[in-house]
Parts: C-alpha cells; structure tokens; sequence
C-alpha cells in the first residue's frame, strides 16, 4: 500500500525537495516548536525575526532575555509558552553536547529523550529524527491519519504505530519517508481535505471512502 501511494502522490504532486527550508539544523527544531498551533507562514516570520538578531543558535536563545524572545516569537502566537519551551530546547541542546552529539545517540534513546522536552509530543520528535538527525521515521500527522483512514475504509482506521511501522518498513530510508510525509501534506492540503476533491485524486483506484461513494451513486 505505501510504495503504491508514494508513486502515485509522486506523480500527481512532484518532487517535493526542500519542502522543510532552514538554514540550519537547530533552525528546523525551532521551527518544529514555533509552528504548533499556528501556520507556517506565521511561523516562518517568527523565524526571521530571530535570524536578524542572530538568535537562530542554542547558545544565544539560552541567553536572550525572556521578554525579548517574547516579542520576536510574537508572530508565531502562544508566545509565553513558546519562549519558555525554545528556551528548554536550547538548553537540552547545549547541556547534552550540540547537535553532533545527539547525533551519535541510537534512535529509540534520542526519541524518548526529545519526548521528555516540554512541547514535544511524537509527532515532534518524529519530526526532528526525520529532519534534524537524518533518521528513516514516519512523522503521523492529522493529515496522515485522515488520508489513510479514507483509504483503508471501511476496515478499522490503523494506529499511529502500525503506520508508522509499515511505512517505515515499505519505504526505508529517511529521504523517502521525508518526502512521503510531505507529499502526504501537499494531498491533504488539495485533494484529501476534510471535505475531500476526490474527482483530481490520483488514489481514487485504492480508496475505499471514494469507492463506498461510488457504490452508493450506483
Ligand atoms: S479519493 Fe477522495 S477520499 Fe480518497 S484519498 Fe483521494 S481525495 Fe481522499
């Protein structure tokens, strides 16, 4: 089922390479933080405004005065929080070592250890391992669990683990599984939205929402 889906979003939605921009690789964690309840452009500005303070390293986000990231985080909403839980992060970086150090951790060890930070539920974490420390991991998202419950319908909706076990297995390795993610995000976003445009949908032939729609118009 995942290598047919992945070949046929491939084909309706291209290549979505650099799909995730960021200068750096603590700039992805950031912006994996910053983008919690709110959009991505909202975030991106919160971004910028802390690269023309030079603010994008751990070191200086663990220094900058509290109210000031306040304010520089401002467009990304939910600022207090936010401020307070970058400022966890950088301090996790800086104490374990940088990112080069996390980078030597095994998977499981890495992943349980980024749970633990405040602000950082799996879909986070995964988000990090798969774009931050290069590791072959899916990232389960709302618009993952909704596309695949459409397809797989009318059987049981799977879990969390179970796709992410049999995606990580059908497609291996991290640029794969970065690029099915996002071309998962790009479908939910022009096609498999909550009220879905199934007539452009290159996963009609393998859907069991659209075929239970078809059957009842026959
Ligand atoms: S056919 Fe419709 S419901 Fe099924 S995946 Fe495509 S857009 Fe979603």
């Amino acid at each position: 089922m995942f290598a047919d889906v992945f070949e046929r979003l491939r084909e309706q939605h291209g290549p979505q390479e650099g799909w995730w921009p960021a200068d750096s690789r603590f700039e992805v964690m950031v912006g994996a933080l910053l983008v919690q309840r709110t959009t991505w452009r909202n975030a991106a500005v919160a971004i910028e405004r802390l690269k023309q303070v030079r603010c994008m390293t751990a070191e200086r986000l663990a220094h900058i005065g509290t109210d000031e990231l306040r304010m520089l985080i401002k467009p990304a909403g939910f600022f207090r929080v936010k401020a307070t839980r970058l400022k966890k992060l950088a301090r996790f970086v800086i104490s374990a070592g940088g990112l080069d150090s996390l980078s030597g951790r095994q998977t499981v060890e890495l992943r349980n250890q980024l749970l633990e930070l405040e602000g950082v539920g799996p879909e986070t974490a995964d988000a990090m391992l798969g774009y931050v420390f290069d590791r072959p991991v899916l990232v389960v998202d709302a618009y993952t669990r909704r596309l695949f419950a459409r397809l797989y319908h009318p059987s049981p909706a799977l879990s969390d683990t179970a796709l992410k076990r049999d995606a990580e297995a059908t497609l291996g390795t991290t640029q794969a599984l970065n690029e099915f993610h996002a071309l998962v995000i790009a479908h939910g976003q022009r096609c498999c939205s909550p009220t879905p445009s199934c007539e452009p949908c290159s996963l009609r032939a393998i859907c069991g929402f659209e075929r239970e729609g078809q059957s009842r118009l026959a």
